[in-house]
């Protein structure tokens, strides 16, 4: 009797494009970089390349901060490490909720026994200082955790005048920069960012896995002077910083192939240079709201702070939410991404981030967007929208 054994293919995964809101599209160059020699986490051309990326780190959080460095997980990692590492039972933190990863940052806090003030803020508006500083009032804060910008929404927060008022109460600034590092601007020195976290699947332009973080001085000493160790072993700041650092005391066993991913995004970052890339995406951002406005269909959110990386959509009335995703990627091998909470079955979350960012990418999307809402009876106004999109997106 022979037993069947199972027959597996070679893996051989779609050529999808990726325009949701991550992950989007890596540069091949961060592809090839996976795939280089794998190297001991102590070899001296590994620990070399671990300093060039905390270089690079600063250089795209522009700080000067001894401490930049990628904590080994997703940015939701990046995130608890920087919160569970500063926060201690009974710690008091205002958390700004404008969308799901303000209620993610509120979330986490909760964990770590913190006693969460939230500043809940409609979705699709920016948070009015007065509303941060009357909850700053209460009590003595210890850190003021929000979202740069929420993926949720496609909202940008603006944050220094937030920054001064928490710096103003004694509270240390905790940022999730996952979306926008990379995309906008985003100054950890000149804005004041005591702790400001990202990821690498945004765009920063890698595949997940990663999440590059920086925090000051003095945050490195609130950690130091906790009265009692990080509850979590593998998300110690303290720990990780004394893995990154000279001392090279052993954590956990770095993954290396990230690392050569993240590197060689970041290096393609320092060879474009920031402001490049931050014109590159909102040139890329105006032809994208044009051409979606153009088409007759409405953009959510407040018009004079949208993120330039995405664009959230409002489904047509009658249109099926999910059948225009699944016609997407089934004619057109194009991925976008449902919407959470209160956006859920109403809206699409589009995006062009990183190595997609570019206007030629936003005129052959919504050229097949056009046929798939078409498909769909939609009364799409032909051609309408990547000609607008290359009005808008036109140096
Ligand atoms: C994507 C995202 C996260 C979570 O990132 P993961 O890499 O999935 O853990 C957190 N915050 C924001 C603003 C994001 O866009």
């Amino acid at each position: 009797m022979t037993s069947a054994r199972p027959e597996y293919a070679a893996l051989n995964p779609p050529a999808r494009r990726l325009f949701g809101t991550g992950p989007t599209t890596p540069d091949p160059r961060v592809l090839r970089a996976l795939g280089l020699p794998v190297l001991g986490q102590f070899d001296p051309a590994f620990t070399a390349i671990m300093n060039e990326v905390s270089e690079l780190c600063r250089f795209v959080f522009r700080t000067g901060n001894a401490r930049a460095f990628p904590v080994s997980g997703t940015s939701r990692a990046g995130l608890e490490a920087g919160l569970c590492s500063l926060i201690e039972p009974g710690d008091r933190v205002v958390v700004v909720v404008a969308g799901r990863f303000g209620e993610l940052l509120a979330e986490i806090s909760r964990r770590c026994g913190a006693e969460v003030v939230a500043v809940d803020t409609a979705w699709g508006r920016v948070t009015e200082p007065d509303a941060v500083r009357a909850a700053l009032a209460t009590g003595r804060p210890k850190v003021l955790a929000l979202v740069h910008g929420d993926t949720s929404t496609g909202v940008l927060q603006p944050l220094p005048d937030l920054v001064r008022l928490a710096h103003d109460r004694g509270a240390v600034v905790l940022v999730d920069a996952v979306l926008t590092l990379g995309g906008v601007p985003v100054e950890a020195d000149g804005w004041g960012l005591d702790v400001c976290v990202a990821g690498t699947q945004k765009c920063i332009g890698c595949p997940s896995g990663m999440a590059p973080l920086t925090y000051t001085a003095a945050v490195e000493e609130m950690i130091a002077a906790r009265r009692r160790p990080v509850q979590s072993s593998y998300l110690d700041l303290g720990q990780i910083q004394a893995y990154w650092g000279p001392d090279r005391l052993n954590h956990h066993t770095l993954p290396t192939s990230m690392t050569y991913g993240l590197r060689e995004a970041l290096r393609l970052i320092y060879e474009e240079g920031l402001e490049a890339r931050w014109e590159r995406h909102r040139r890329t951002g105006a032809a994208l709201h044009a051409g979606i406005e153009a088409m007759g269909l409405r953009l959510f959110g407040d018009p004079a702070h949208r993120l330039p990386m995405l664009a959230i959509v409002e489904v047509p009335d009658g249109v099926s939410e999910p059948g225009v995703r699944d016609a997407l990627l089934r004619r057109h091998h194009i991925e976008i991404m449902a919407a959470f909470g209160p956006l859920r079955g109403r809206a699409w979350r589009i995006g062009f981030m990183a190595y997609n960012a570019e206007v030629r990418n936003v005129v052959e999307f919504l050229g097949a967007f056009e046929d798939v809402l078409t498909n769909a009876g939609v009364r799409v106004p032909r051609g309408a929208g990547p000609g607008a999109a290359e009005r808008a997106g036109g140096t």
